[in-house]
């Protein structure tokens, strides 16, 4: 199968059929075998009903339902392992992302030789204040951070090799980071493409602007991940053992200073101070210890992405 399509959606009933209808008719008018995959993320309107009215017209369509909302992340991953396309789209179910774009996306990555894909939507027909502005200071400290050149994270519009989204995983609200996540574990080749956006027809966005904020711990989190997730001594071992050096030292030097009579301890906040480095040392230390004992113990930590073997035993 060439194209396997994962539609993340959380009530849009009203859009599906619509969405439907397009892509049978570019991918016919292409001539590409497909699937699509819609995860249906505990919708409470008719989107279930829609999706298996779908499936019973065409059996291309498939579909999996959540009981309740998990959010767009746990939707697409469980999407990508259902996937079964030599490149797998993920699209969203609200009429914004084309379908359009889906046979030139597929091109890149079978003959341009790229890992992913991002759409980029150049021209946004969203709210400027709530969406356009945020997004762009968004976008900057992500690349600034993680490094991949990229104008537009969070585009819901993106293809993969189907390796990269079996080697994976998109949990809690890492959907805006695939590329970093895909990038850490190895697919470095990321290209982008411009593509067509649309104003929403029907229902409401999902997002609101606290996505900002939990963007940015999830940054923070992945960043930390990649960096330090296998051995996390190299960064509270290295800051803790700072840390309490310096306050060692500095303690020596006040106790020191009383011994010669110059100060008195309790009322010198140079004391106080050294303590305190003493302290937050031993901590950060032990915290670094306690992540390397929980690493030793961590079912994945001899888990690797094996990209070739050459004659090793099965
Ligand atoms: N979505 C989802 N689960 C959620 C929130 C959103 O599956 O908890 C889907 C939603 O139905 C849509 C896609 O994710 O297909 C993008 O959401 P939306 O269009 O609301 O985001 P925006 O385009 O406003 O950033
Ligand atoms: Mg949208």
């Amino acid at each position: 199968m060439d194209i396997s399509i994962v539609v993340p959606l959380f009530n849009e009933d009203e859009s599906l059929p619509h969405l439907a209808e397009w892509i049978d008719r570019v991918m016919n008018e292409h001539g590409l075998s497909y699937e699509v995959i819609m995860v249906d993320d505990g919708s409470k309107d008719r989107s279930w009903q829609v999706i298996e009215d779908l499936h019973k017209g065409n059996p291309r369509y498939k579909g999996v339902k959540f009981r309740r909302n998990y959010g767009k992340s746990a939707a697409l991953n469980v999407g990508f392992a259902q996937a079964q396309g030599d490149v797998v789209i993920t699209m969203d179910a609200d009429l914004q992302d084309s379908p359009d774009e889906v046979p030139e996306l597929y091109k890149m990555i079978k003959e341009e030789g790229f890992d992913l894909v991002s759409g980029w939507k150049k021209k946004r027909y969203d709210s400027k204040l709530a969406k356009n502005i945020p997004s762009k200071f968004f976008n900057w400290t992500t690349r600034k951070m993680s490094g991949i050149k990229l104008h537009d994270f969070n585009c819901g519009l993106k293809a993969y090799r189907r390796d990269v989204v079996k080697s994976i995983e998109v949990y809690g609200e890492m959907h805006r980071y695939i590329p970093v996540i895909a990038k850490w574990a190895g697919f470095s080749n990321i290209g982008e493409k411009v593509v067509q956006h649309r104003k929403r027809e029907f229902g409401v966005t999902k997002f609101g602007l606290n996505r900002f904020v939990n963007g940015y711990l999830d940054l923070m989190s992945i960043m930390f991940m990649s960096k330090f997730g296998k051995q996390p001594m190299h960064f509270f071992g290295l800051v803790g053992s700072g840390c309490f050096l310096l306050g060692f030292v500095a303690l020596v030097v006040v106790c020191i200073l009383r011994l010669c009579g110059r100060i008195a301890l309790t009322n010198s906040v140079w004391f106080y101070l050294s303590m305190l480095f003493v302290v937050l040392g031993a901590m950060l230390f032990l915290a670094g210890f306690l992540g390397e004992l929980i690493c030793r113990n961590s079912s994945t930590r001899n888990t690797y992405l094996i990209e070739k073997e050459l004659g090793t035993a099965e």
